[in-house]
């Protein structure tokens, strides 16, 4: 059998680190071809030379003459971009953080390899320019848990027998706070997430909800379903995934152990499934399965509500929220704005915003940009008061 010969963004980071494990205990199926990070040159060269790929790309390299002995290194997001389309490559997944990897999965798209996509950033911008790029089904295979349990979930049922979706959230490390308590939250304690071992960033958008806004705008895109047939619960044990309602009443729901390695295996792999259990991955226990789901509350989760709102209203909004939450964050993380005041600062972006929806891949992105300086300066003009 031909091996499955990826490239892989963000590699220095958990999904990619997700990835590269599920490859490094199939060597039979996977070969690695190219890895890229945006500025960690020394975990990356050491994650070429452990994986044996031919190619190393730096979307930010410090030093401008960075280079690594034994390998091809391109710099750069046209190095981003030429990774993707090097012709040994046939399978391309984008595991970075943030926007930069938006033309180089057109490319990969355009080009017709198969692509796994965790970035959620990439689909929530610019999904209006790159799912009209998707060839064939199956051709774009979601990494994200949420989007994977649903896409699994759907398999073939025609679009006009699906009647809702539901993503799953685990409520995060405040799910049962109540108000007084959220005043009090520090970056130290958003950090701690209860189930899942993740970046910085998105732990951060794990505890207030804001992920999960995304996921819903990210879900909209992705199964081309419009907002209010994309619902998200608080599933405290993390056990379901996702969950797809046909029109008949019956609900299909995937149900697996919290680890980023399962729906990553599921998606370089497919249409096969790895013997995971049998290879290391802890097998699931149906004794403790418990199906409780709650609605989340929007007054104590008010990230969530503003990025449904911002899906609802489409356009601008989903990049303007993206930019001005990737700040607000920022700004939390570095103790500079308060927990509460981050869902301040995003509606604060929003509401100012006056202008027209994008017409452009290159519109959408400058959006992110204007919600980020955006919010950079109310989190400023916040501190000075
Ligand atoms: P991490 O912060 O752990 O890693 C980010 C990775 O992206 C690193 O390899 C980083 O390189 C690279 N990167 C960051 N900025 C750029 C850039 N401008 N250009 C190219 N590469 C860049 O993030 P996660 O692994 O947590 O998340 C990655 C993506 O997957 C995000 O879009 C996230 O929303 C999504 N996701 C994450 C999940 C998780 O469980 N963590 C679950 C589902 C989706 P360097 O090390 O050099 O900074
Ligand atoms: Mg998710």
């Amino acid at each position: 059998m031909e091996k499955i010969r990826l490239a892989v963004t963000g590699a220095t980071g958990s999904v990619g680190g997700a990835v590269l494990d599920i490859c490094a205990r199939f060597p039979r199926i996977f070969e690695i071809r190219a890895l890229s990070a945006r500025s960690n040159a020394k975990k990356l060269a050491e994650l070429g030379r452990k994986h044996n790929a031919g190619i190393l790309c730096l979307t930010e390299p410090e030093d401008k003459n960075w280079r690594e002995e034994g390998f091809l290194c391109l710099t750069g997001k046209e190095g981003l971009a030429a990774m993707v389309e090097e012709p040994s490559v046939d399978h391309a997944v984008f595991a970075s953080s943030g926007v930069a990897a938006i033309e180089a999965l057109q490319k990969a798209l355009t080009r017709g390899i198969d692509v796994s996509l965790a970035n959620k950033e990439s689909i929530v911008v610019a999904g209006p320019w790159v799912m009209p790029l998707v060839k064939r089904a199956d051709q774009l295979r979601p990494v994200d848990s949420e989007h994977s349990a649903l896409w699994q979930c759907l398999r073939d049922a025609p679009k006009n027998e699906l009647s809702r979706v539901w993503l799953t959230a685990s409520g995060g490390p405040f799910r049962d706070y109540g108000a007084e308590e959220m005043e009090r939250v520090t970056p130290e304690a958003a950090l701690k997430h209860p189930v899942w071992k993740m970046g910085p960033k998105i732990t951060v958008d794990s505890a207030t909800l804001m992920n999960k806004g995304i996921e819903c705008i990210e879900a909209m895109q992705l199964f081309d379903l419009p907002a209010e047939k994309v619902g998200a619960l608080i599933h405290p044990r993390s056990q379901v995934h996702g969950m797809v309602e046909f029109i008949d009443g019956t609900v299909k729901l995937l149900l697996s152990q919290a680890d980023m390695r399962l729906p990553a295996a599921a998606a370089i792999a497919w249409p096969k499934r790895l013997p995971l259990a049998e290879n290391g991955l802890p097998p699931i226990e149906p004794a403790g399965w418990e199906l409780d789901f709650r609605e989340i509350d929007e007054k104590l989760f008010p990230c969530f509500a503003l990025a449904r709102e911002a899906g609802r209203l489409g356009g601008a909004y989903p990049a303007l929220l993206v930019g001005a939450d990737e700040s607000a964050v920022k700004h939390f993380l570095g103790h500079e704005i308060s927990y509460r005041a981050i869902a301040e600062v995003i509606s604060e972006v929003l509401g100012r915003y006056g202008g027209n929806p994008p017409k452009t891949l290159e519109e959408a992105v400058a959006l992110v940009e204007e919600g980020e300086k955006t919010a950079d300066k109310i989190c400023r003009d916040r501190r000075n008061r």
